[in-house]
Formats: C-alpha cells, structure tokens, sequence
C-alpha cells in the first residue's frame, strides 16, 4: 500500500503521455518564438539592460534547435529569425517526461545531450515545445500551465533567470530589494530555499508582470496561487510578489 501511494505521488505513469515521437510542429515554433518575441517586446520596461546575449533551445524527441546570434557555430542552418540563426543538430538520449512539461534556464540538459558545451552563450534557457508541455502539464494535478499563454509567460520567466544571472551583483533589476525583503520575512534569505525563492519571486514577477495585460486568465491565475502555503520555492517566491505588486507594479 505504501509502494502504491508513493508510486502515485510522484508521476502516475499511467497517466504519463506518449511522447516518444514528439515533434515540432509549426504550431509549436510559432509559439516559442511568439514567447521569444514577447521578452524582446517588454525588454525596455523589464530587461533594460538587453538580452540579445541570451540562447535559446527548442528540444523534440529527434532535434534540438538552436536559436542563437553567433553565426559561426558548426551546425546545420535551417532558418533565420528576429536575428537568431536557427540551427538543428541531433543529440543523445531523450527528454524526460519532467523535461517534456517545461522549459529551464542555464544548466540544463541539452547542453551535454547536445554536445553544447563551451558553444553557446553562458546564459541560455531550453524548452519543450508548446504541444507536449500542454500535455504534461493537462495531467498534473491543478497546474496553472496548460494554455499557450502559460507557455509564452514562462518563456520570459525563464528569460528572465538568465537576465538576472548575467547582471552583475551591484546591478539590481527593480523591485529585487523589495522581493529579497519580503522573502526574507517568510524563509531566511540565507538559506538554501531563501536563495532559491528569491530567485524565483524575481522571474514570477517578471512572468506576471508580462501576464498582467495580455494573459489575464494566468494573471489571475498566477496571483490565486500565492495563497498557498506551499513550500516550493516558486510559490514562496509569488507571495513575495503579491506583497510588493501593488506599489511597485511596472508602469502600465
Ligand atoms: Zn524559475
């Protein structure tokens, strides 16, 4: 009974979708990229500094697909976009079905699958495509990240960790002070969790405040989930934003 109730808590593998053929559709590189295009679009208000020295990997079950602005690298040119040089290239081994549900930044997976190491940009964010993360994130329980919205909100999340990584430490991007105050006021921010929940509170608040005008549903969406007491470090860090939204929102 025990086996059977952990074997349910982590993935219920009956529940898992096939994913082994994934790949991506026209559908799904319009909507990476519409994800790509909106960080570039909202870049003067939350990215001041620029993100033109971002990467970006849309993944499938057969392809990566690079999207990167050096047009040197040693691989197949498909495609030149908003100037990115769009590059595919096989690699080893497959997504997991964690991998498949998301998308994360600068230290992921496929920068090894791929043999990228060294070829790209430090700061860089890896995605599923829109088609299996709606899968995936359909069979989580109460995830707020089933709709394309969703998808286009956590690509600038995920711009958003590798903009902040790649600020110096005496560059603050507004409302940083704020969020490490108030996360330190629910987890020590000297604590692993306090780390990683600042973290997030500053890439949630660039997700909602993307989310605030075009995405009301996961605005909405976004806010409701500050209301738990979870201790995940992304909900720790969403009450943080909830308690300084209000008199420190962006400028509509
Ligand atoms: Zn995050």
């Amino acid at each position: 009974m025990r086996a059977l109730a952990l074997l349910l808590l982590t993935f219920p593998a009956w529940a898992a979708p096939d994913l082994a053929r994934t790949r991506a559709s026209g559908k799904d590189f319009a909507a990476f990229q519409d994800g790509l295009a909106l960080a570039a679009k909202v870049q003067p208000e939350l990215f001041p500094n620029g993100i033109q020295g971002i990467d970006a990997i849309l993944y499938d079950a057969r392809y990566l697909y690079l999207y990167s602005r050096r047009k040197d690298l040693p691989f197949r040119e498909v495609n030149r976009w908003h100037g990115y040089h769009v590059y595919r290239l096989s690699y080893k081994g497959k997504p997991t079905m964690r991998e498949w549900g998301g998308c994360r930044g600068g230290g992921g997976s496929f920068i090894e699958k791929g043999g990228l190491r060294g070829r790209l940009h430090d700061n860089y964010l890896e995605c599923a495509p829109l088609s299996a993360f709606i899968r995936v994130q359909r069979v989580k329980k109460g995830s707020i990240y089933t709709t394309r919205e969703s998808y286009l909100a956590t690509i600038v999340h995920e711009v958003a960790h590798q903009y902040q990584d790649q600020l110096s430490t005496y560059d603050r991007p507004a409302p940083l002070d704020e969020l490490i105050a108030k996360v330190d006021s629910i987890v020590p921010g000297s604590s692993d969790l306090g780390a990683r929940s600042i973290r997030e509170a500053y890439a949630e608040w660039c997700e909602l405040a993307v989310s605030e005008k075009r995405f009301r549903e996961h605005f909405k969406n976004m806010l409701a989930r500050a209301d738990t007491a979870s201790q995940d470090p992304h909900d720790i860090g969403m009450r943080a934003v909830r308690a300084v939204w209000k008199e420190k929102r962006p400028a509509p």
